[in-house]
Protein backbone atom coordinates (compact mmCIF):
# COMPACT_ATOMS: atom_id res chain seq x y z
CA UNK A 1 0.00 0.00 0.00
CA UNK A 2 1.53 3.76 -0.95
CA UNK A 3 1.77 6.04 2.02
CA UNK A 4 -0.39 9.23 1.47
CA UNK A 5 1.17 12.34 2.28
CA UNK A 6 -1.29 13.22 4.85
CA UNK A 7 -0.05 9.76 6.79
CA UNK A 8 3.42 10.60 7.03
CA UNK A 9 3.85 12.53 9.97
CA UNK A 10 2.01 9.44 11.33
CA UNK A 11 4.69 7.03 9.70
CA UNK A 12 7.45 9.41 11.16
CA UNK A 13 5.71 8.74 14.45
CA UNK A 14 5.80 5.30 14.28
CA UNK A 15 9.41 5.23 13.36
CA UNK A 16 10.03 7.26 16.21
CA UNK A 17 8.47 5.00 18.66
CA UNK A 18 9.83 2.01 17.44
CA UNK A 19 13.32 3.85 17.47
CA UNK A 20 12.69 4.83 20.75
CA UNK A 21 11.37 1.36 22.34
CA UNK A 22 15.17 0.47 21.71
CA UNK A 23 13.88 -1.43 18.32
CA UNK A 24 17.31 -0.92 16.11
CA UNK A 25 19.44 -1.31 19.30
CA UNK A 26 20.56 -4.78 19.55
CA UNK A 27 23.20 -6.27 17.08
CA UNK A 28 21.83 -8.64 16.45
CA UNK A 29 18.54 -7.13 15.09
CA UNK A 30 20.76 -5.27 12.60
CA UNK A 31 23.14 -7.71 11.56
CA UNK A 32 19.45 -9.44 10.26
CA UNK A 33 18.50 -6.48 8.61
CA UNK A 34 21.81 -6.66 6.72
CA UNK A 35 20.91 -10.01 5.97
CA UNK A 36 17.94 -9.20 4.74
CA UNK A 37 19.08 -6.53 1.97
CA UNK A 38 21.43 -9.57 0.78
CA UNK A 39 18.49 -11.82 0.81
CA UNK A 40 16.98 -9.11 -0.75
CA UNK A 41 19.18 -8.50 -4.06
CA UNK A 42 20.12 -12.41 -4.46
CA UNK A 43 16.68 -13.63 -4.68
CA UNK A 44 15.33 -11.00 -6.65
CA UNK A 45 18.59 -10.51 -9.26
CA UNK A 46 16.25 -11.17 -12.30
CA UNK A 47 12.99 -8.67 -11.47
CA UNK A 48 15.90 -5.69 -10.52
CA UNK A 49 17.92 -6.21 -14.08
CA UNK A 50 14.36 -6.05 -15.71
CA UNK A 51 13.60 -2.81 -13.87
CA UNK A 52 17.10 -1.42 -14.50
CA UNK A 53 16.33 -2.49 -17.99
CA UNK A 54 12.87 -0.52 -18.52
CA UNK A 55 14.24 1.85 -17.21
CA UNK A 56 17.70 2.89 -18.41
CA UNK A 57 18.26 -0.35 -20.68
CA UNK A 58 21.03 -1.09 -18.53
CA UNK A 59 22.84 -4.39 -19.89
CA UNK A 60 23.15 -6.71 -17.17
CA UNK A 61 26.52 -6.98 -16.14
CA UNK A 62 26.50 -3.63 -15.52
CA UNK A 63 23.79 -4.20 -13.14
CA UNK A 64 25.81 -6.08 -11.45
CA UNK A 65 28.99 -4.40 -11.36
CA UNK A 66 27.29 -1.04 -10.56
CA UNK A 67 24.56 -2.15 -8.10
CA UNK A 68 23.94 -5.65 -7.27
CA UNK A 69 27.75 -6.42 -6.14
CA UNK A 70 28.61 -3.35 -4.69
CA UNK A 71 25.59 -3.46 -2.37
CA UNK A 72 25.84 -7.12 -1.72
CA UNK A 73 29.52 -6.82 -0.36
CA UNK A 74 28.85 -3.24 1.24
CA UNK A 75 26.34 -5.28 3.34
CA UNK A 76 28.65 -8.24 4.03
CA UNK A 77 31.34 -5.59 5.16
CA UNK A 78 29.28 -4.07 6.96
CA UNK A 79 27.39 -7.23 8.75
CA UNK A 80 30.93 -8.45 9.70
CA UNK A 81 32.45 -5.54 11.15
CA UNK A 82 29.63 -4.80 13.32
CA UNK A 83 30.47 -5.64 16.38
CA UNK A 84 33.89 -3.67 16.02
CA UNK A 85 32.88 -0.15 14.76
CA UNK A 86 29.86 0.00 17.56
CA UNK A 87 32.26 -0.88 20.33
CA UNK A 88 33.55 1.82 22.71
CA UNK A 89 36.62 3.85 20.78
CA UNK A 90 39.31 4.02 23.58
CA UNK A 91 41.27 7.37 23.84
CA UNK A 92 43.09 9.05 26.11
CA UNK A 93 42.82 10.96 28.99
CA UNK A 94 45.47 13.53 29.84
CA UNK A 95 46.96 14.23 33.38
CA UNK A 96 44.90 16.75 34.25
CA UNK A 97 41.85 14.23 34.11
CA UNK A 98 43.45 11.60 36.01
CA UNK A 99 42.32 9.45 37.16
CA UNK A 100 39.57 8.58 34.93
CA UNK A 101 39.19 7.02 31.49
CA UNK A 102 37.85 8.47 28.20
CA UNK A 103 35.65 6.78 25.40
CA UNK A 104 33.77 7.41 22.15
CA UNK A 105 30.44 5.84 22.31
CA UNK A 106 28.51 5.05 18.88
CA UNK A 107 25.26 5.56 19.31
CA UNK A 108 22.31 5.81 16.62
CA UNK A 109 20.88 9.13 15.11
CA UNK A 110 17.33 8.56 15.29
CA UNK A 111 15.12 8.71 12.27
CA UNK A 112 16.70 9.51 9.11
CA UNK A 113 15.67 10.09 5.50
CA UNK A 114 17.52 8.72 2.28
CA UNK A 115 16.72 10.49 -0.91
CA UNK A 116 17.98 8.38 -3.91
CA UNK A 117 18.81 9.69 -7.79
CA UNK A 118 17.89 7.71 -10.60
CA UNK A 119 21.19 6.51 -12.25
CA UNK A 120 21.70 4.15 -10.09
CA UNK A 121 18.63 3.62 -7.95
CA UNK A 122 18.82 0.19 -6.25
CA UNK A 123 22.55 1.06 -5.23
CA UNK A 124 21.84 4.98 -3.83
CA UNK A 125 18.81 3.37 -2.04
CA UNK A 126 20.20 0.11 -0.51
CA UNK A 127 23.92 1.98 -0.25
CA UNK A 128 23.10 4.50 2.08
CA UNK A 129 20.30 2.39 4.02
CA UNK A 130 23.33 -0.15 5.01
CA UNK A 131 24.90 2.33 7.00
CA UNK A 132 21.75 3.62 8.51
CA UNK A 133 20.63 0.49 9.92
CA UNK A 134 23.98 -0.58 10.96
CA UNK A 135 24.35 1.81 13.23
CA UNK A 136 20.97 1.28 14.41
CA UNK A 137 18.41 3.65 12.51
CA UNK A 138 15.12 3.74 11.39
CA UNK A 139 14.74 5.03 7.69
CA UNK A 140 12.52 6.39 5.27
CA UNK A 141 13.75 5.52 1.74
CA UNK A 142 12.76 7.94 -1.15
CA UNK A 143 13.99 6.51 -4.51
CA UNK A 144 14.03 8.67 -7.68
CA UNK A 145 10.39 8.98 -9.12
CA UNK A 146 12.51 9.44 -12.62
CA UNK A 147 13.53 5.47 -12.25
CA UNK A 148 9.95 4.74 -11.94
CA UNK A 149 10.01 0.94 -12.37
CA UNK A 150 12.83 0.58 -10.19
CA UNK A 151 11.02 2.86 -7.54
CA UNK A 152 8.35 0.72 -7.84
CA UNK A 153 10.08 -2.46 -7.07
CA UNK A 154 12.01 -0.67 -4.44
CA UNK A 155 8.70 0.26 -2.80
CA UNK A 156 7.43 -3.24 -3.25
CA UNK A 157 10.97 -5.25 -2.13
CA UNK A 158 12.01 -3.11 0.90
CA UNK A 159 8.95 -4.15 3.04
CA UNK A 160 8.93 -7.56 1.96
CA UNK A 161 12.62 -8.13 3.35
CA UNK A 162 12.93 -5.57 6.24
CA UNK A 163 11.44 -4.50 9.64
CA UNK A 164 8.40 -2.12 8.68
CA UNK A 165 8.86 -0.50 12.12
CA UNK A 166 11.79 0.72 10.89
CA UNK A 167 11.98 1.17 7.16
CA UNK A 168 9.36 2.71 5.48
CA UNK A 169 9.47 3.47 1.32
CA UNK A 170 7.84 6.73 -0.08
CA UNK A 171 7.35 6.80 -3.83
CA UNK A 172 6.81 10.73 -5.17
CA UNK A 173 8.02 13.56 -6.77
CA UNK A 174 8.47 17.23 -5.99
CA UNK A 175 5.16 17.48 -4.24
CA UNK A 176 5.40 14.35 -2.18
CA UNK A 177 9.27 14.99 -1.23
CA UNK A 178 8.43 18.83 -0.58
CA UNK A 179 5.71 17.43 2.17
CA UNK A 180 8.43 14.73 3.30
CA UNK A 181 11.01 17.48 4.02
CA UNK A 182 8.72 19.27 6.38
CA UNK A 183 8.97 16.56 8.41
CA UNK A 184 12.04 16.58 11.41
CA UNK A 185 14.27 13.81 10.45
CA UNK A 186 17.97 13.47 12.44
CA UNK A 187 19.90 13.11 9.38
CA UNK A 188 18.98 13.36 5.28
CA UNK A 189 21.16 11.82 3.16
CA UNK A 190 20.02 13.17 -0.55
CA UNK A 191 22.09 11.85 -3.62
CA UNK A 192 21.45 14.39 -6.23
CA UNK A 193 21.68 17.44 -8.44
CA UNK A 194 23.09 20.71 -6.41
CA UNK A 195 19.71 22.83 -7.40
CA UNK A 196 17.77 20.36 -5.35
CA UNK A 197 20.67 19.55 -2.69
CA UNK A 198 20.11 23.33 -2.12
CA UNK A 199 16.13 23.12 -1.34
CA UNK A 200 16.95 19.66 0.74
CA UNK A 201 19.09 21.88 2.95
CA UNK A 202 16.93 24.68 3.27
CA UNK A 203 14.31 22.06 4.47
CA UNK A 204 17.03 20.63 7.10
CA UNK A 205 17.98 23.79 8.25
CA UNK A 206 14.21 24.47 9.53
CA UNK A 207 14.80 21.74 11.51
CA UNK A 208 18.59 21.83 11.93
CA UNK A 209 18.86 18.55 10.80
CA UNK A 210 22.51 17.44 9.85
CA UNK A 211 22.81 16.38 5.59
CA UNK A 212 24.75 14.58 3.60
CA UNK A 213 24.74 15.98 0.07
CA UNK A 214 26.16 13.60 -2.46
CA UNK A 215 26.39 15.37 -5.64
CA UNK A 216 28.22 15.74 -8.81
CA UNK A 217 30.16 18.19 -10.59
CA UNK A 218 32.53 17.84 -13.82
CA UNK A 219 35.27 14.61 -12.80
CA UNK A 220 38.19 15.60 -14.83
CA UNK A 221 40.60 13.10 -16.22
CA UNK A 222 44.07 14.09 -16.95
CA UNK A 223 46.56 11.97 -19.14
CA UNK A 224 49.96 12.91 -18.32
CA UNK A 225 52.81 13.09 -21.05
CA UNK A 226 54.39 9.48 -21.35
CA UNK A 227 51.09 7.73 -19.84
CA UNK A 228 50.20 4.28 -20.98
CA UNK A 229 47.71 5.72 -23.63
CA UNK A 230 46.01 2.01 -24.11
CA UNK A 231 45.53 1.18 -20.55
CA UNK A 232 44.25 4.70 -20.29
CA UNK A 233 42.11 4.64 -23.34
CA UNK A 234 40.41 1.42 -22.09
CA UNK A 235 39.55 1.92 -18.77
CA UNK A 236 38.44 5.86 -19.39
CA UNK A 237 36.23 4.91 -22.43
CA UNK A 238 34.97 2.31 -20.21
CA UNK A 239 34.47 4.66 -17.02
CA UNK A 240 32.54 6.96 -19.61
CA UNK A 241 30.65 4.50 -21.34
CA UNK A 242 29.04 2.77 -18.23
CA UNK A 243 25.57 3.70 -18.13
CA UNK A 244 26.34 5.70 -20.84
CA UNK A 245 27.93 7.78 -19.09
CA UNK A 246 24.88 8.40 -16.46
CA UNK A 247 27.51 8.22 -13.77
CA UNK A 248 27.93 10.59 -11.07
CA UNK A 249 32.05 10.05 -10.78
CA UNK A 250 32.06 8.86 -14.82
CA UNK A 251 35.23 11.17 -16.04
CA UNK A 252 33.43 14.33 -17.55
CA UNK A 253 36.34 15.83 -19.83
CA UNK A 254 39.90 14.73 -20.48
CA UNK A 255 43.22 17.03 -20.60
CA UNK A 256 45.76 16.13 -22.68
CA UNK A 257 49.46 17.06 -23.70
CA UNK A 258 48.91 18.22 -27.80
CA UNK A 259 51.22 15.58 -28.94
CA UNK A 260 49.22 12.87 -27.03
CA UNK A 261 45.86 14.15 -28.31
CA UNK A 262 45.48 12.43 -31.69
CA UNK A 263 46.86 8.81 -30.55
CA UNK A 264 44.58 8.92 -27.54
CA UNK A 265 41.42 10.12 -29.54
CA UNK A 266 42.32 7.47 -31.87
CA UNK A 267 42.98 4.49 -28.79
CA UNK A 268 39.58 5.32 -28.02
CA UNK A 269 38.18 5.01 -30.89
CA UNK A 270 39.48 1.32 -31.82
CA UNK A 271 38.52 0.58 -27.64
CA UNK A 272 34.80 1.73 -28.39
CA UNK A 273 35.49 -1.04 -31.48
CA UNK A 274 36.36 -3.44 -29.39
CA UNK A 275 33.43 -3.03 -26.18
CA UNK A 276 30.66 -2.09 -28.89
CA UNK A 277 31.55 -2.56 -32.64
CA UNK A 278 30.71 -0.15 -35.27
CA UNK A 279 26.95 0.22 -34.59
CA UNK A 280 27.52 1.29 -30.88
CA UNK A 281 23.94 3.03 -31.14
CA UNK A 282 22.41 -0.32 -31.04
CA UNK A 283 24.94 -2.48 -29.29
CA UNK A 284 22.68 -4.21 -26.30
CA UNK A 285 25.93 -3.56 -23.60
CA UNK A 286 25.25 -0.09 -24.07
CA UNK A 287 22.26 1.82 -21.84
CA UNK A 288 20.30 4.60 -22.99
CA UNK A 289 19.32 7.38 -21.60
CA UNK A 290 17.02 7.98 -19.30
CA UNK A 291 14.21 10.14 -20.67
CA UNK A 292 14.12 12.61 -23.07
CA UNK A 293 14.69 16.01 -21.12
CA UNK A 294 18.13 14.23 -20.77
CA UNK A 295 18.29 13.27 -24.35
CA UNK A 296 17.86 16.78 -25.54
CA UNK A 297 20.32 18.37 -23.08
CA UNK A 298 22.84 16.23 -24.32
CA UNK A 299 21.94 16.10 -27.78
CA UNK A 300 22.25 19.85 -27.58
CA UNK A 301 26.05 19.80 -26.72
CA UNK A 302 27.15 17.95 -29.84
CA UNK A 303 27.45 21.08 -31.72
CA UNK A 304 29.72 22.86 -28.61
CA UNK A 305 32.85 21.07 -30.60
CA UNK A 306 34.19 19.32 -33.63
CA UNK A 307 33.13 15.66 -33.67
CA UNK A 308 36.11 13.35 -33.61
CA UNK A 309 34.64 10.33 -33.09
CA UNK A 310 30.29 9.22 -33.41
CA UNK A 311 27.43 11.73 -32.87
CA UNK A 312 24.74 10.01 -34.08
CA UNK A 313 21.92 9.58 -32.02
CA UNK A 314 18.39 7.72 -31.96
CA UNK A 315 15.71 9.95 -30.90
CA UNK A 316 12.92 7.92 -30.87
CA UNK A 317 15.55 4.81 -28.35
CA UNK A 318 16.79 8.08 -26.25
CA UNK A 319 20.02 7.05 -27.31
CA UNK A 320 23.43 9.16 -28.37
CA UNK A 321 26.47 7.06 -29.76
CA UNK A 322 29.58 7.94 -27.77
CA UNK A 323 31.23 10.77 -28.37
CA UNK A 324 34.46 12.59 -28.73
CA UNK A 325 34.78 16.43 -28.79
CA UNK A 326 37.34 18.02 -30.00
CA UNK A 327 37.72 22.13 -30.19
CA UNK A 328 35.57 23.04 -27.15
CA UNK A 329 35.23 26.27 -25.89
CA UNK A 330 35.86 26.78 -22.25
CA UNK A 331 33.17 28.68 -21.73
CA UNK A 332 30.84 26.62 -24.22
CA UNK A 333 27.75 24.28 -22.37
CA UNK A 334 29.38 21.18 -22.33
CA UNK A 335 32.28 22.98 -20.77
CA UNK A 336 29.97 24.62 -17.89
CA UNK A 337 27.80 21.69 -16.98
CA UNK A 338 27.93 18.53 -15.84
CA UNK A 339 27.68 16.21 -19.33
CA UNK A 340 26.26 13.09 -17.43
CA UNK A 341 25.84 11.26 -20.52
CA UNK A 342 28.41 9.86 -23.41
CA UNK A 343 29.98 12.70 -24.61
CA UNK A 344 33.62 13.12 -23.80
CA UNK A 345 35.69 16.95 -25.10
CA UNK A 346 39.29 15.87 -25.24
CA UNK A 347 41.15 19.29 -23.99
CA UNK A 348 45.00 19.55 -25.22
CA UNK A 349 46.57 21.66 -22.29
CA UNK A 350 51.09 21.94 -22.27
CA UNK A 351 51.89 19.77 -19.59
CA UNK A 352 50.65 18.79 -15.85
CA UNK A 353 51.09 21.72 -14.33
CA UNK A 354 48.41 23.53 -17.18
CA UNK A 355 46.15 20.71 -16.17
CA UNK A 356 46.25 21.35 -12.64
CA UNK A 357 45.75 24.89 -13.08
CA UNK A 358 42.00 24.06 -15.43
CA UNK A 359 41.21 21.72 -12.86
CA UNK A 360 41.58 24.16 -9.94
CA UNK A 361 40.22 26.95 -11.22
CA UNK A 362 36.56 25.08 -11.46
CA UNK A 363 34.58 23.72 -8.99
CA UNK A 364 36.09 20.94 -6.59
CA UNK A 365 34.84 17.75 -8.68
CA UNK A 366 33.23 15.00 -7.18
CA UNK A 367 36.66 12.49 -8.54
CA UNK A 368 39.16 13.21 -10.31
CA UNK A 369 41.70 11.04 -12.37
CA UNK A 370 45.38 11.09 -13.59
CA UNK A 371 46.85 8.43 -15.84
CA UNK A 372 50.92 8.84 -15.89
CA UNK A 373 53.61 6.56 -15.21
CA UNK A 374 55.11 9.09 -13.21
CA UNK A 375 55.71 8.66 -8.99
CA UNK A 376 56.70 12.80 -9.23
CA UNK A 377 53.32 13.42 -11.24
CA UNK A 378 50.91 11.47 -9.25
CA UNK A 379 52.50 13.53 -6.03
CA UNK A 380 51.97 16.70 -7.86
CA UNK A 381 48.47 15.82 -8.34
CA UNK A 382 47.41 14.05 -5.13
CA UNK A 383 48.61 17.20 -3.22
CA UNK A 384 47.57 20.06 -5.59
CA UNK A 385 43.97 18.38 -6.86
CA UNK A 386 40.66 19.01 -4.39
CA UNK A 387 38.56 17.07 -4.86
CA UNK A 388 35.95 14.18 -3.25
CA UNK A 389 37.81 10.77 -4.63
CA UNK A 390 40.78 10.15 -6.71
CA UNK A 391 42.36 7.84 -8.56
CA UNK A 392 46.02 7.17 -10.25
CA UNK A 393 45.79 4.92 -13.40
CA UNK A 394 42.13 3.72 -13.56
CA UNK A 395 38.36 5.27 -13.23
CA UNK A 396 35.61 4.28 -10.65
CA UNK A 397 37.64 1.51 -9.43
CA UNK A 398 38.01 3.57 -5.61
CA UNK A 399 34.04 2.33 -5.32
CA UNK A 400 35.20 -1.37 -4.88
CA UNK A 401 37.13 -0.43 -1.87
CA UNK A 402 34.89 -0.39 1.06
CA UNK A 403 37.10 1.85 3.65
CA UNK A 404 37.57 4.59 1.06
CA UNK A 405 34.99 7.26 2.76
CA UNK A 406 32.98 8.49 -0.88
CA UNK A 407 31.47 11.96 -0.93
CA UNK A 408 32.48 14.95 -1.87
CA UNK A 409 33.75 18.72 -1.25
CA UNK A 410 32.90 21.86 -1.90
CA UNK A 411 30.00 22.21 -4.91
CA UNK A 412 30.93 18.00 -5.40
CA UNK A 413 28.38 17.63 -2.40
CA UNK A 414 29.13 16.97 2.00
CA UNK A 415 29.68 14.21 4.43
CA UNK A 416 31.04 10.63 3.43
CA UNK A 417 29.93 7.60 3.70
CA UNK A 418 31.00 3.64 2.81
CA UNK A 419 32.61 1.05 5.14
CA UNK A 420 33.14 2.71 8.82
CA UNK A 421 32.79 6.35 7.36
CA UNK A 422 28.98 5.24 6.49
CA UNK A 423 28.59 3.60 10.03
CA UNK A 424 29.88 7.11 11.89
CA UNK A 425 27.77 8.94 9.41
CA UNK A 426 24.49 7.72 10.71
CA UNK A 427 25.96 7.56 14.58
CA UNK A 428 26.39 10.24 16.88
CA UNK A 429 29.84 9.98 18.60
CA UNK A 430 29.72 10.76 22.19
CA UNK A 431 32.08 11.53 23.96
CA UNK A 432 32.32 10.24 27.45
CA UNK A 433 34.54 10.51 30.50
CA UNK A 434 34.25 8.80 33.82
CA UNK A 435 36.36 9.45 37.02
CA UNK A 436 37.59 8.06 39.68
CA UNK A 437 36.39 9.31 43.13
CA UNK A 438 39.81 9.07 44.98
CA UNK A 439 42.36 10.35 44.99
CA UNK A 440 40.90 13.68 45.11
CA UNK A 441 43.32 16.25 43.54
CA UNK A 442 41.92 19.70 45.47
CA UNK A 443 44.22 21.88 42.43
CA UNK A 444 41.18 23.20 40.60
CA UNK A 445 39.09 23.91 43.73
CA UNK A 446 38.89 27.91 45.30
CA UNK A 447 40.47 29.24 47.61
CA UNK A 448 42.63 29.54 44.21
CA UNK A 449 46.18 30.19 45.13
CA UNK A 450 49.93 31.01 43.67
CA UNK A 451 51.39 28.02 44.62
CA UNK A 452 47.63 26.02 42.62
CA UNK A 453 48.16 28.01 40.09
CA UNK A 454 51.63 26.93 39.95
CA UNK A 455 51.02 23.19 40.39
CA UNK A 456 48.56 23.22 37.66
CA UNK A 457 50.68 25.28 35.16
CA UNK A 458 53.44 22.01 35.83
CA UNK A 459 50.85 19.44 35.25
CA UNK A 460 49.76 21.04 32.09
P1 LIG B 1 16.81 13.16 -9.43
O1 LIG B 1 16.06 13.99 -10.44
O2 LIG B 1 16.52 11.72 -9.30
O3 LIG B 1 16.64 13.90 -8.03
C1 LIG B 1 17.21 13.42 -6.84
C2 LIG B 1 16.15 13.36 -5.77
O4 LIG B 1 15.62 14.66 -5.53
C3 LIG B 1 14.96 12.48 -6.14
O5 LIG B 1 14.63 11.66 -5.05
C4 LIG B 1 13.88 13.48 -6.48
O6 LIG B 1 12.58 12.99 -6.24
C5 LIG B 1 14.20 14.63 -5.56
N1 LIG B 1 13.72 15.92 -6.03
C6 LIG B 1 13.71 16.38 -7.32
N2 LIG B 1 13.23 17.63 -7.36
C7 LIG B 1 12.91 17.98 -6.09
C8 LIG B 1 12.37 19.17 -5.49
N3 LIG B 1 12.06 20.24 -6.21
N4 LIG B 1 12.19 19.16 -4.15
C9 LIG B 1 12.51 18.09 -3.41
N5 LIG B 1 13.03 16.95 -3.93
C10 LIG B 1 13.22 16.89 -5.25
O7 LIG B 1 18.33 13.24 -9.69
P2 LIG B 1 19.21 14.34 -10.42
O8 LIG B 1 19.24 15.59 -9.61
O9 LIG B 1 18.91 14.41 -11.88
O10 LIG B 1 20.59 13.53 -10.27
C11 LIG B 1 21.66 13.74 -11.09
C12 LIG B 1 22.77 14.37 -10.29
O11 LIG B 1 23.05 13.56 -9.17
C13 LIG B 1 24.05 14.50 -11.04
O12 LIG B 1 24.62 15.76 -10.74
C14 LIG B 1 24.92 13.41 -10.47
O13 LIG B 1 26.29 13.66 -10.55
C15 LIG B 1 24.44 13.37 -9.05
N6 LIG B 1 24.69 12.06 -8.47
C16 LIG B 1 25.55 12.01 -7.42
C17 LIG B 1 25.84 10.77 -6.87
C18 LIG B 1 26.75 10.66 -5.69
O14 LIG B 1 26.81 9.58 -5.10
N7 LIG B 1 27.50 11.70 -5.33
C19 LIG B 1 25.26 9.62 -7.38
C20 LIG B 1 24.37 9.73 -8.44
C21 LIG B 1 24.09 10.97 -8.98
Amino acid sequence: MPIEQADYPAMLADLRHGFQRGLTRPLAWRRQQLSAIESLLTENEPRIAAALAADLGKPEQEVYMGELSLVLSEARHARKRLRRWSRPRRVSTPMVGQPGRSWVQPEPLGVVLIMGAWNYPVQLVLGPLIPALAAGNCAVVKPSEIAAVSSALMAELIPQYLDNDAVRVVEGAVEETTELLKLRFDHILYTGGAHVGRIVMRAAAEHLTPVTLELGGKSPCVVDAGADLKSAARRLTWGKCLNAGQTCIAPDYVLVTPEQREPLIRAIESELEAMYGSDRLGSADFARIINRHHFDRLAGYLDNGRVAIGGQVDEAGCRIEPTVLTDVAADSPVMREEIFGPILPVIAVADLDEAIAYIIRRDKPLAAYLFTRSRDSQRRFVEQVSTGNLCINDVLMFMSVHELPFGGVGMSGMGQYHGRAGFDRFSHLKAVMKRSRFPEVPLRFPPYTALKQRLLKMVG
